[in-house]
């Protein structure tokens, strides 16, 4: 914390106010969150293919199996395999992917690794006896892991890869769900599972003139490897007389920038806003780790990330990272008896004024140009951006080869050459597009991408158009046998550590057929007071953040600078991110019961 001797804070908060205000307002211009929908984009539909696996012809399927799972994904793979433990035995996973892995089988840009601890990301160590190699993993050993829970599951062997669902719709007559892709496959299920992703939905940016770029382009989460050269931890052998134009610095950009370097005759990195950078402390995975561990360790060191994420006591900090000693501390700053509200937020504001002058130090420290280390430090709350963390991103601009571009208002245009920017033209051969995904803000009937038509035709995109209507953020009425994996903003609760959300809802689906099934059901349907119910507690414990997140640069964090026009009804259980705490206490206990209060039940 920044004070000088006699306590007094070290610096004139109204002037940081005011640097951080300056900030958002040269990044908050017209225009600047417009995409490519690549959902209805043609032009842009190579942006889409999968250049990992070749897709191979096949027949259409036709039969009828217990359960389909939308995304084989860290949440659909956990899904399959708590179904299997509740003794379903047809399960078919529909992925557009060539294979199992969700976000790790498209994202394997050189670099990439989960910022989140590889001991709690994981899922299921203890089951499949496996311990990562590093504390924080590569994608290519995440998506190894999950490839192995589906092998433990046999999930594979009845999966369709490279097939994306068109429709799907209930069957009342036959209490079936009735599946279309476009493989022109029609499977018929008795439960539907939606596992699609939270980030599934790249976005590239409209750029005006983009079309027109003659060089090679691609966005990070399809990686053109036959351009590039290489492979995921292997040196870009192809771009050594190659400039290249990195777009966007977020998680995955600064994650790329170091092999980019190393590689290519020039990098010039497009920046719109800096990322905070902290320490990442990778290292690998003592020998005696696997021998120090207890059964159950696994879940209790979930819980311990999780509690300290939500600002509760633990005895000892076992992450002990950005995450826990940045994350969770702007997010709960501490709070004393008899302290008035004012008295707390200008505590949160000064703790976070700290961390970011840490941030800032760091930048310092590492970048020798100072006009670079200028343009790189990042201006705004700490508790404003999802952070990043790296030990190798801020030297990189040291490297001769490596140009940082300031555009915080974004690119004028790109020409067949690249870039426009203030006038100037960037000539690049090659631009990569690290520009993210659609927010988990994206309503889940358009992260599914297709329509889902239950009870008398009723869509869930035209029941949800204002807002969830959900049990406990997983089922809902009117769309029976249907269940939804939990995600932010969507009844459910946050968790820094997504895996820890997945297992939750996959355990429920599987403790939940189970149920079903030893009662004999054959539909269940989501009873109208319970949703009602559910869905006022969602609204009741929404906490309205615009007052401080209206003063954060841009990002998808407060809705792209529009932070008001957050729906209550897609909010969490809980205040802020949701209590998952209360919340899984509340699932066991329902399928402890065993009574499937709030469903209306036929078949028993
Ligand atoms: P982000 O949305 O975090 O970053 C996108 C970047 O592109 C930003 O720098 C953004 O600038 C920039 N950008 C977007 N549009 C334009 C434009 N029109 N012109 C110029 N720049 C533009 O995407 P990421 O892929 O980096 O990360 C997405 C999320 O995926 C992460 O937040 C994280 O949740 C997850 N992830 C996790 C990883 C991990 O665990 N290691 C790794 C990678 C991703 P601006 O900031 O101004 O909007």
């Amino acid at each position: 914390m920044v004070r000088d001797g006699d306590g007094a804070l070290g610096y004139d908060p109204d002037a940081v106010r005011a640097k951080y205000l300056a900030e958002r307002d040269k990044r908050l211009v017209a225009g600047r969150a417009d995409i490519r929908d690549l959902t209805s984009d043609q032009q842009f539909a190579r942006y889409r293919e999968d250049p990992f696996t070749p897709v191979t012809a096949r027949d259409p399927v036709a039969d009828d199996v217990d359960v389909v799972i939308v995304g084989g994904g860290i949440a659909g793979v956990l899904a399959g395999a708590h179904l299997r433990k509740a003794g379903v035995e047809r399960i078919r996973i529909l992925d557009q992917a060539g294979g199992i892995g969700g976000t790790w089988y498209w994202n394997r840009y050189p670099g990439v690794m989960c910022d989140v601890e590889s001991y709690v990301y994981l899922p299921m160590l203890e089951e499949l006896d496996y311990i990562p190699t590093e504390r924080y993993a590569s994608g290519e050993e995440i998506r190894l892991h999950l490839q192995a829970i589906a092998d433990r599951f046999d999930l594979g062997s009845d999966a369709l890869f490279h097939t994306g669902v068109t429709r799907a719709e209930w069957d009342e007559e036959a209490a079936r769900w009735r599946i279309r892709t476009d493989r022109d496959d029609e499977v018929t299920c008795r439960y539907y599972v939606l596992a699609v992703g939270i980030l599934n939905l790249m976005k590239l940016p409209a750029i005006p003139g983009m079309e027109q770029f003659a060089g090679g382009s691609f966005h990070t989460a399809r990686w053109d490897y036959e351009y590039t050269g290489g492979g995921p931890g292997e040196p870009l052998s192809e771009l050594g007389d190659k400039v290249v134009g990195l777009i966007g610095t977020g998680a995955t950009g600064i994650q790329c920038l170091p092999a980019l370097a190393a590689a290519a005759e020039h990098v010039y990195v497009f920046q719109r806003t800096p990322s905070a950078i902290g320490v990442r402390g990778n290292r690998s995975t003592e020998p005696s780790f696997a021998e120090d561990v207890q059964p159950g360790w696994q879940q209790a060191r979930m819980d311990n990330f999780q509690a300290v994420m939500l600002g509760k006591a633990v005895d000892e900090d076992l992450t002990d990272d950005g995450w826990t000693q940045h994350y969770a501390a702007v997010h709960h700053p501490p709070r004393t008896e008899g302290m008035t509200l004012e008295e707390y937020l200008r505590g949160g504001e000064d703790l976070d004024y700290g961390i970011m002058e840490e941030h800032r130090q760091r930048v310092d420290d590492l970048v020798r140009d100072p006009a670079t280390a200028a343009i790189l430090k990042p201006y705004y709350r700490y508790l404003c951006k999802r952070p990043c963390f790296h030990d190798e991103y801020l030297q990189a601009f040291n490297s001769p080869n490596v140009t940082l571009v300031d555009c915080p208002g974004g690119m004028e245009r790109v020409t067949e050459q690249g870039p426009i920017i203030d006038g100037q033209q960037y000539e690049v051969d090659c631009l990569i597009y690290g520009t993210g995904f659609e927010a988990e803000l994206t309503p889940l009937f358009r992260r599914a991408g297709h329509d889902i038509v239950g009870r008398g035709g009723a869509t869930l995109a035209g029941k949800w158009a204002d807002g969830a209507a959900s049990l406990f953020g997983m089922m809902s009425r009117g769309f029976p046998n249907l269940f939804v994996m939990p995600a932010p903003g969507q009844q459910a609760v946050v968790t820094v550590n997504y895996t820890q959300l997945a297992v939750l809802g996959a355990e429920f689906i599987g403790g939940a057929v189970g149920l079903l099934d030893r009662r004999g059901v054959t539909v269940f349907d989501v009873a109208a007071d319970a949703e009602e119910r559910w869905t006022q507690k969602i609204v009741d414990s929404f906490v309205d953040g615009s007052r401080v997140m209206s003063a954060c640069t841009p990002s998808r964090i407060n809705n792209e600078g529009h932070p008001e026009a957050m729906n209550p009804r897609n909010g969490n259980y809980g205040r802020g991110f949701g209590d998952y705490f209360e919340y899984r206490e509340l699932l066991g206990q329902w399928l402890e019961r065993g009574d499937a209060e709030g469903l209306e039940l036929e078949g028993t």
